[in-house]
């Protein structure tokens, strides 16, 4: 009987133990001796309460007993505490299946066992592979979002990169225009002067004798303003290409304020007209200021030949400069044709001219040109001005000019 009964249990992976009507166990197998720590047979005829804690003991006696004489299958410790006990003392929560079953006129009840503890150190091996899964998914998410990071980083770049070239491109072609708008205004410009400097040169050459000295100096004169005239348009050009491709460099050092003015002036007196005049400051000595020399001369240079040029005869230009909050100002005043009131929001755009101007040569890019430098160099420029009464131009420059702008 019992070794059918063993046979039959050695089926089963779970522990099985069989008792008899008596709580007498019939028949384990390897599973149930194993977890309980017996050797093979040293279970059989041994009472079922050497599996179960002392404590358990009379607890689970009535429940086997109540249970063998039903004929249905009852779990027990699922939910609640139910524990067996080791050969060798140790104590382990188990859960059992326990199912009655009628063999040869005898009451038995096989009990499936498992050790809890086995199940709970899987549980907690799954748990822990879920923690580590967990970790490797947040690893990867972070990654991930590196990864997404870097590529829109490198979108940006290269979005970056073709706003360059868009940007470059139009540059390029800006400057191909200008270049074409100038080569058409210096055909035209050109023309005028070049025929003057024409005209005069042949005239000298009749004038042979010593009497006629001052009619020479006279030509001569007109050829050297002919020839200043056209080398400002030329310097002019060269300063706004510069400026367009982001060329414009500056070469900031200290210089004398004096020296400065006074070579403006020396350029542009020999443009002067019959009568016109040039007051000037006299108590510059000393003044040094830190910026680009050669950039103010230019824009000075433009302004004051502009008050000469739109002036008539007999008139007088005053420079006066001052300092304001480590600011150096200078202002030239004229008693020119002005500029009428409706034009002169246009004054410092590329190639604009007044009106009233027409009459004189000139291109409409001084200004221009003065105002961008000024303000990279962290200057201003701006004026004031009555048709028919005179205009005033005032140029603001920091005395000492540490950042320029690119
Ligand atoms: P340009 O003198 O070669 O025409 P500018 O850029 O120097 O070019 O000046 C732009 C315009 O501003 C001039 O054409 C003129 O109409 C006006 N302007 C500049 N300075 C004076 C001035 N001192 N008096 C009257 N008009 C002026």
């Amino acid at each position: 009987m019992g070794n059918v009964l063993k046979i039959l249990s050695e089926a089963f992976s779970e522990g099985i133990i069989v008792v008899n009507e008596d709580q007498h166990i019939v028949a384990s197998n390897r599973s149930a001796n194993s977890m309980f720590g017996y050797r093979s047979t040293e279970l059989i005829d041994q009472p079922l309460s050497i599996l179960i804690p002392h404590k358990y003991q009379n607890s689970h006696k009535n429940h086997v007993n109540s249970f063998s004489n039903k004929s249905d299958h009852q779990q027990l410790g699922r939910g609640r505490d139910f524990y067996g006990v080791k050969k060798n003392g140790g104590v382990f929560p188990v859960e059992a299946g326990l199912n009655p079953f009628e063999m040869f006129g005898n009451k038995y009840v096989i009990a499936q066992i498992v050790d809890i503890n086995i199940r709970k150190t899987q549980e907690k091996q799954i748990q822990d592979l879920n923690l580590k899964l967990e970790d490797k998914v947040a690893e990867r998410t972070i990654e991930l979002n590196k990864t997404v990071l870097e590529l829109k980083s490198e979108i940006h770049k290269r979005k970056q990169a073709e706003k360059q070239i868009k940007e470059s491109l139009k540059r390029e072609r800006e400057l191909n225009e200008l270049k074409t708008k100038f080569l058409s205004l210096v055909s035209h410009e050109f023309k005028t002067p070049l025929s003057v400097i024409l005209t005069s040169a042949s005239l000298i050459g009749k004038y042979k004798t010593v009497d006629v000295q001052a009619k020479r100096e006279k030509h001569i004169n007109t050829i050297i303003n002919k020839v200043k005239y056209l080398n400002t348009i030329l310097i002019d050009f060269l300063s706004i290409e510069k400026l367009e491709s982001k060329k414009a460099f500056y070469n900031i050092k200290k210089f004398s304020l004096d020296k400065l003015i006074t070579e403006v002036i020396y350029d542009t007196n020999m443009i002067l007209k019959d009568g016109q005049k040039i007051n000037h400051p006299l108590d510059l000595d000393g003044v040094t200021i830190n910026s680009d020399e050669r950039i103010l001369e230019l824009i000075l240079f433009n302004i004051l030949n502009n008050a000469i040029k739109y002036s008539p005869k007999n008139t007088t230009i005053d420079i006066s400069t001052s300092f304001k909050n480590d600011k150096l100002i200078i202002t030239i005043k004229d008693q020119g044709i002005g500029i009428p009131k409706e034009e002169q929001k246009f004054i410092f755009n590329r190639y604009f001219r007044a009106a009233n101007a027409l009459l004189d040569q000139g291109t409409g890019i001084g200004l221009n040109i003065a105002k961008n430098h000024l303000e990279n160099l962290g200057g201003t420029i701006y004026f004031e001005s009555q048709e028919s009464i005179g205009s005033s131009f005032t140029v603001e420059i920091p005395l000492t000019t540490n950042f320029v702008k690119s």
